[in-house]
């Protein structure tokens, strides 16, 4: 160990001192995340040196900023709530209150009004994710989830020990749910929870009511809760996302989401709960919910302190407008530019910030989409996500928050790229 041997006491150090090791937890170790192993393989230093980098890959739209920045008054709610000093203490585990009554007015749907109690303030969307799927699920337990899906969603299940099942979702009909199929994964003793993801990532997809109808029937019939992933909820460029629990009064459905994507703000770790229960079938899952909330004690107050402010002082009209017409440009030109690529195809995203494009392996000399997503970056220097990142093999996935005229280099690079390697 260099970094010590400056340290004269080391030499004081017998050597039979150093012989043994400290063995990380069962649960840490089985804490992975599949798209860490997966970009770990395509090292950066493998990018074409005459080539600048482009990076598709990380769905974070602050990465370009330019167009893709929040809003002035977002941040001007928290510049104003700083210097009133009053949300520098610890808050309420749930959150504070006049956050939650914020939230309870802006999501209260027309055959459910929310108050407080209904809301949980959590430490980013991800957390939310973390305290539903742990309130509903025992290790052993079955959790049904989407495939493709956003990977946390494994990363999460494996690590408590929970068994994740994964239904497909249909490029051929709009990336909905393979509902017969989802239909034979469910085990009557041990199937706790379906989790859904609309709109979702990585497929850019939305779904119709027809189709949320058909989804609350089986978890209806199966007395099933619904986690519902709803994070994108203000991101559709046809203005036609429905929250899954307006179409029921009897499935429960704990909606989650946060500021992370709406207002462009992923560092802020701010995200929440939305407990929609008519019937009362989670009133014990409160109990257990404001339990773990104890642990992680919600986001920082200063934001929660903001929300209120954020949330019903200020019209983000004019805002959400020119964001959803930004990615709606952005899925336009996409599907136009890749559709006439040779080996690829897309379909035409309807929301959240990504897409997932189809390889015709078969026309390409490469072993999957891993080694094409590999090849891409070392020839071309554009990074994009291998489908496999989402379990779903011979697709990667591209996110389009990003300046048009980024995406216009991206597609002539991989246009060039198809063009070399497509094999008539
Ligand atoms: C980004 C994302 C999240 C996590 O949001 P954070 O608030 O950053 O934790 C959850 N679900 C989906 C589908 C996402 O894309």
């Amino acid at each position: 160990m260099t970094s010590r041997s400056s340290n004269n006491n080391d030499s004081l150090i017998e050597d039979t001192a150093c012989t043994w090791t400290i063995e990380p937890s069962i649960v840490s170790m089985r804490t992975n995340n599949p798209i860490r192993n997966i970009v770990d393989k395509l090292n950066e230093k493998d990018l074409n040196p005459h080539k600048t980098k482009i990076s598709l890959s990380i769905g974070d739209p602050t990465i370009y900023g330019k167009d893709f920045q929040t809003d002035q008054q977002v941040t001007e709610s928290v510049i104003e709530t700083l210097k009133e000093n009053k949300c520098n203490g610890y808050a309420n585990s749930m959150g504070r209150e006049d956050a939650r009554d914020a939230l309870a007015k802006k999501f209260s749907l027309l055959n459910h009004t929310l108050t407080k109690q209904d809301v949980i303030l959590t430490s980013g969307c991800s957390n939310a994710l973390d305290l539903c799927i742990t309130v509903l699920c025992n290790e052993g337990d079955e959790i049904l989830l989407p495939q493709p899906g956003f990977s946390l969603y494994t990363t999460l299940v494996e690590s408590k020990g929970i068994k994740a099942k994964y239904y497909p979702l249909l490029e051929d009909s709009n990336w909905e749910i393979n509902l017969n199929e989802l239909r034979k994964l469910i085990n009557p003793y041990k199937t706790k929870a379906l989790l859904i993801n609309n709109p979702s990532n990585p497929c850019g997809s939305v779904f119709n009511e027809l189709h949320l109808k058909e989804i609350l029937k089986i978890a209806e019939e199966f007395h099933l809760p619904i986690i519902a992933d709803e994070i994108y909820n203000g991101l559709t460029f046809n203005n036609n996302f429905i929250p899954i629990a307006e179409l029921t009064n009897i499935v429960p459905v704990l909606s989650v989401g946060g500021m992370a994507k709406n207002y462009l703000v992923p560092g802020w770790r701010v995200g929440w709960i939305l407990i929609y229960d008519k019937c009362h079938h989670l009133f014990k899952v409160r109990d257990g919910l404001q339990r773990l909330t104890t642990l992680i004690l919600g986001p920082n107050t200063p934001i929660q302190g903001a929300l209120p402010k954020i949330l019903l002082n200020y019209d983000f009209t004019n805002f959400f407008k020119k964001i959803n017409l930004l990615l709606k440009d952005a899925a336009n030109y996409t599907f136009e530019r890749v559709n006439e690529m040779k080996g690829l195809k897309v379909l035409k995203p309807e929301g959240a910030m990504y897409c997932m494009i189809g390889i015709n392996m078969e026309r390409f000399g490469f072993k999957d989409d891993i080694e094409f997503c590999k090849e891409l970056m070392k020839e071309e220097s554009l990074i994009v996500l291998p489908g496999q990142c989402f379990r779903m093999k011979n697709y990667f996935r591209i996110v389009t928050c990003v300046p048009l005229e980024v995406l216009k280099e991206a597609f002539d690079r991989l246009n060039d790229f198809c063009e070399r390697h497509y094999k008539e």
